[in-house]
Parts: structure tokens; C-alpha cells; sequence
């Protein structure tokens, strides 16, 4: 496709517009200047398109527009935009939290609506300690949960989330995360052995069972590398928390709502958390959050006991309606774990043709691909991966980094996409791979 380049358009440059006034604080994988996004691709001020396997991170998981979506706000926004929590009910927020509970397994029926992935956390956390009275949290290291002084407090994905802003809050225990290949030489057996004996010892040692509220995890690591935890792991947390009486919150912000290849990733392992945490894609880019837990704990919690002001927005609940309903129309969980496995399937193929690639994993639509500057070392190779983000965006591309040395590359592609757009990805990307030397910072890229 041959994709004007900017100077060939009088395009509005925004990041010049935006820098005497929007805050530098924000970081931003790309300084592009977006127009309009359709479908599956963003398009530039200049008029070129990519192809957004990006997705804002994993939000906007019908595409961009998406018909069904646009639909459902424009006929809210016409009717009530409120917001209404605190003043009684609107209808698409109850319809809305009955359609959660019905994806929910049992026991898990009763949700609150925040606006953000962190706000979910914060929410959870709260409830933890006022229905158990217990102050312990116990989070994994490597995980990320967000940025508000709770969430950044059980956040251990890089010290940039943490520096300078403690005390951060106190209870809170962070221990080993089963990172099957990048600490455990790729032996998951190890892996869960040593970090539910992590969880043993804390108790031993540090913190009684008996005082611990709640266990927090991520089932997929998302900022901190796209890294599945063992199943056999999250059942031993199960069992730990059923031993002692504590209740197992799993944060599903990034890697709920089908993009696992089952509606809710803790599926996999087969397990029921007691308090769900979700955001992110529930309505397609409009802000909006949920705290799902069994009845009986959110009643124990009390009523204002906690609160919001602008969350459950009528708008973005109608939105979360026609984004579960599109996902149950069009079978798009089962199309996440065909595509998926098309994905891994392909990046595996490169990976045999490409010894900078150290890992290839993933659940679904939830796939990283882990640069090394050695595969014995597993020396992580970030510089790589950012010339290769930068490279792939060329070509018409988007995808993203993580993992602490953002060396590792996470594709996010849309609940729907197809088999000709997961082949056009993994096109520009070999391509971009093989443009690029393996050390492009020695080579000034
Ligand atoms: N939890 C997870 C797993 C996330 O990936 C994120 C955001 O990336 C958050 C929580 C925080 O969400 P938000 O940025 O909406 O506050």
C-alpha cells in the first residue's frame, strides 16, 4: 500500500499544538498526530493509516466506530447522559451489571461502576479491608495496577510507578511472581513451587495468615510483560486463600472480556476469584470500570461505605451493553482463541528464524514477543524493541512494548480481527525485524 508521508500533506501537527500546554508528565509511545480511527486502523493527520493492534492498550477491542457501539451512545446520549449513580437508577446501568453478572460464574452476581482500571483496584482493596477487617495485602512483583496511592502501592511492574511518592500505603506485601521463562530458565513446575512457598513463608515470618484481607493478581501480567501465571499457581492461591479465609481478587483490567480466549482469563485455570477487577475494553473507549464480587460481600461492605460521583455514566454503560452484546452476537471469545492461536502460531515460526526472540506466550489475543540480546543470558534487548515499534509504525503498524526493560512486544489486535489482518501484521513486522541490526542503538537507530 503506498502510504503518503507527511511532508507530502499540510497536516495538522498536534504534538507541536500540544507543547506549551498539555502536561509532559503523560508518556506516549508515539508523538503521531491521530485524525479519525475506522475499523481496525487509526489514521494520521497526514492521511496514512495502521493498522491498530494497540487498541489506547487493549481498550478499544471492537475496533475503532464500531457500529453497534456508536449506535447504542448516540441514542443514550440522546436520552440521559447523566451521570446518576448517586441519585438513583438509569437503565442501561442496571441492564448493564445484570449482562456482567450473567458472564460471571456463581457466586460472583454483583458489580459496582467506577471509571478506570485503578479506580476498580482502589474500590477492591477498600472492600477487602472493611468486610474482613484485616489490613494485609499481599500483591506479586511485576504486577501493575495502576496509579493512584493504593493501586500504585500493590504496582511493582518498574519503580517509576513507586519513586518519590512513598509511604505508599502499608500492609501491603509484594512477592515472587511465577515469570516461568525470564526467572525460572522456563520451568513452571519451579516456578510455582517457589512462589506459592513464598506465600508460606511470608506467613511464617512477616505477616499471620489471619491478618492478610486479600491476595491481588493479575492471571496475565499486562505492563509487566504479558506473562501468563501457571494455572497450578492460581489454584494454589485459591487454595491458600479458602485455607485462611482470604479473599482472592484478580485483576482482569487488561486481560478480560474475551481477550484471553475465554471471557474472563482466570477461566483457565479453573478457579472463581471472590472480587473481579475490569476496565479497559468493557465499553470500547468510553471510561468505565467494575468491582464484581457475590452479593453477600458488597452488602457486608455497606451501604456508603464507598461511593462515586461520575461512575456507571449512563453513556458508557450503554456502550458496555452493545460491546457484551457484539461480543455474544459475533462469537468473538471463540474468534480470539482461533486467532490467537494463528498469532502465537506465526510469531513461534518467526521466532525458529530469529535468535533475537527469546519467548513467544501469550493466552488469545494477549501475546508478547520477548527480545534477548543472547538466548542462553535472556539479556534483555529494549532498545531493540523500541527501534522495532518505531519501525513497524512506519510500515502501518501499531503495536506496543512492556515488561520492565520494555523488551518485550505485545500485540493486542481487536476481539475481531481477521485472518488477512493478523497476515498483514506479522508481514510488517518480520519485515521491520529484519530491517533493523541487532544492536540498533550501536548502529545510531
Ligand atoms: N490493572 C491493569 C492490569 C492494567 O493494565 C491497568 C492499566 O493499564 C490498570 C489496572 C489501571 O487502569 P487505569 O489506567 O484505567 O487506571
Amino acid at each position: 500500500m503506498e502510504r503518503p508521508s507527511p511532508s507530502q500533506t499540510a497536516a495538522l501537527d498536534l504534538a507541536a499544538l500540544a507543547q506549551p500546554h498539555l502536561s509532559p508528565v503523560l508518556g506516549r509511545y508515539f508523538e503521531v498526530s491521530w485524525s479519525h480511527g475506522e475499523g481496525h486502523r487509526l489514521y494520521d493527520t497526514a492521511g496514512r493509516s495502521y493498522l491498530d493492534f494497540a487498541n489506547g492498550i487493549a481498550v478499544t477491542a471492537l475496533g475503532h466506530r464500531h457500529p453497534k457501539v456508536t449506535a447504542a451512545i448516540h441514542a443514550q446520549v440522546d436520552r440521559l447522559i447523566g451521570p446518576t449513580a448517586a441519585i438513583g437508577y438509569a437503565e442501561p446501568v442496571v441492564r448493564l451489571a445484570a449482562a456482567i453478572a450473567a458472564e460471571m460464574p456463581a457466586p460472583l452476581d454483583t458489580v459496582f461502576f467506577g471509571n478506570s482500571g485503578a479506580e476498580a483496584i482502589e474500590g477492591a482493596l477498600k472492600l477487602a479491608r472493611r468486610v474482613s477487617g484485616r489490613p494485609g495485602i499481599v500483591a506479586f512483583q511485576g504486577g501493575f495496577h495502576g496509579r493512584t496511592f493504593g493501586a500504585a502501592s500493590v504496582t511493582s511492574s518498574n519503580i517509576l510507578y513507586r519513586r518519590g511518592y512513598e509511604p505508599l500505603l502499608p500492609g501491603v506485601h509484594l512477592l515472587p511472581f511465577p515469570a516461568v521463562y525470564r526467572d525460572f530458565g522456563g520451568d513452571e513446575e519451579r516456578a510455582v513451587e517457589t512462589c506459592l512457598a513464598a506465600v508460606r513463608r511470608l506467613f511464617e515470618t512477616t505477616i499471620p495468615p489471619d491478618a492478610v484481607a486479600a491476595f491481588l493478581i493479575e492471571p496475565v501480567q499486562g505492563e509487566g510483560g504479558y506473562v501468563p501465571a501457571p494455572p497450578a499457581f492460581l489454584r494454589g492461591l485459591r487454595r491458600i486463600a479458602d485455607e485462611h479465609g482470604i479473599l482472592l481478587i484478580v485483576d482482569e483490567v487488561q486481560s478480560g472480556y474475551g481477550r484471553t480466549g475465554r471471557m474472563w482469563a482466570f477461566e483457565h485455570a479453573g478457579i472463581v476469584p471472590d472480587v473481579v477487577c475490569l476496565a479497559k475494553s468493557i465499553a470500547n473507549g468510553l471510561p468505565l470500570s467494575a468491582i464484581v464480587s457475590r452479593r453477600e460481600l458488597q452488602e457486608r461492605w455497606g451501604k456508603s461505605a464507598h461511593g462515586t460521583t461520575f461512575g456507571g455514566n449512563p453513556v458508557a454503560c450503554a456502550a458496555g451493553l452493545a460491546v457484551l452484546e457484539t461480543i455474544k452476537a459475533e462469537g468473538l471469545v471463540e474468534n480470539a482463541a482461533a486467532m490467537g492461536a494463528e498469532l502465537q502460531a506465526a510469531l513461534r515460526g518467526l521466532m525458529a528464524r530469529d535468535e533475537r526472540i527469546g519467548d513467544v506466550r501469550g493466552l488469545g489475543l494477549m501475546v508478547g514477543v520477548e527480545f534477548v540480546r543472547d538466548r542462553r543470558t535472556r539479556e534483555p534487548d529494549g532498545a531493540l524493541v523500541d527501534a522495532l515499534l518505531a519501525r513497524c509504525a512506519d510500515e502501518g503498524l501499531l503495536v506496543l512494548s512492556c515488561g520492565r526493560d520494555h523488551n518485550v512486544v505485545r500485540f493486542i489486535p481487536p476481539l475481531d480481527v481477521t485472518r488477512d489482518e493478523i497476515g498483514e501484521a506479522i508481514g510488517i513486522f518480520e519485515g521491520a525485524l529484519r530491517s533493523l541490526p541487532s544492536h540498533p542503538e550501536a548502529a545510531g537507530i
